[in-house]
């Protein structure tokens, strides 16, 4: 499901049969209540037919893949070849992590603090006016709250590669998932961010 060559995951899609999906155009994020090992979360992403499709995606493609850390294989940076797992890439993630880098981080504005996350802690995506940016809602695994952020598309799509600064809406909003979407929606496009630095 997801292919490290591309850094995309595979869907499929009703239009083409199959599609290729970069993180930043998943819209949404959703674990699938019931299946706890492992979780599975259910996505909708936006397709490059123009669509928007459901997909199916597990907790281990979802947060460790992008790590070299999924099927027992990761990519051979060298030879870009796929090779078996026993060191190098996951062994570099494991070291960047407790040098204190982490894969994905956003900014907890109730907490005013930034905190590390993973991919399944985005919860809503979407383009931004500007197109080259990507608004997401995070719910913040330490206070549980949910926070808004603008970030550029390779802050979501490549780890390790966080911003120095992001955009942060100043509201605390609400917990439920539906009144959350909608001032999600709201909030986006009213452009009331207000910067914040994101060194951990
Ligand atoms: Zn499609
Ligand atoms: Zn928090």
């Amino acid at each position: 499901m997801y292919d490290l060559f591309t850094t995309r995951y595979e869907f499929a899609c009703p239009e083409r049969g199959e599609a290729s999906v970069a993180l930043p155009s998943f819209r949404r994020i959703e674990q699938l209540p019931g299946a706890a090992h492992p979780a599975v979360y259910e996505v909708s992403f936006d397709c490059s037919c123009g669509g928007r499709h459901p997909g199916l995606v597990s907790h281990d493609e979802l947060d460790w893949a992008p790590l070299g850390l999924g099927e027992g294989v990761f990519l051979n940076l060298m030879t870009a070849k796929l090779d078996p797992l026993e060191d190098e890439l996951a062994d570099l993630a494991a070291r960047r992590i407790q040098a204190g880098e982490w894969p994905w981080s956003f900014f907890c504005y109730p907490e005013e603090r930034p905190r590390p996350i993973f991919p399944s802690s985005f919860f809503l995506l979407a383009p931004a006016n500007d197109r080259s940016s990507v608004g997401i809602a995070v719910r913040c695994p330490g206070c549980d709250s949910v926070s808004v952020n603008l970030v550029s598309a390779e802050h979501v799509d490549l780890p390790f590669h966080n911003d120095a600064e992001i955009g942060v809406v100043e509201h605390v909003f609400h917990a439920d998932a539906e009144r959350a979407v909608e001032e999600f929606t709201g909030e986006l496009y009213s452009a009331r961010f207000d910067s914040r630095r994101l060194s951990l």
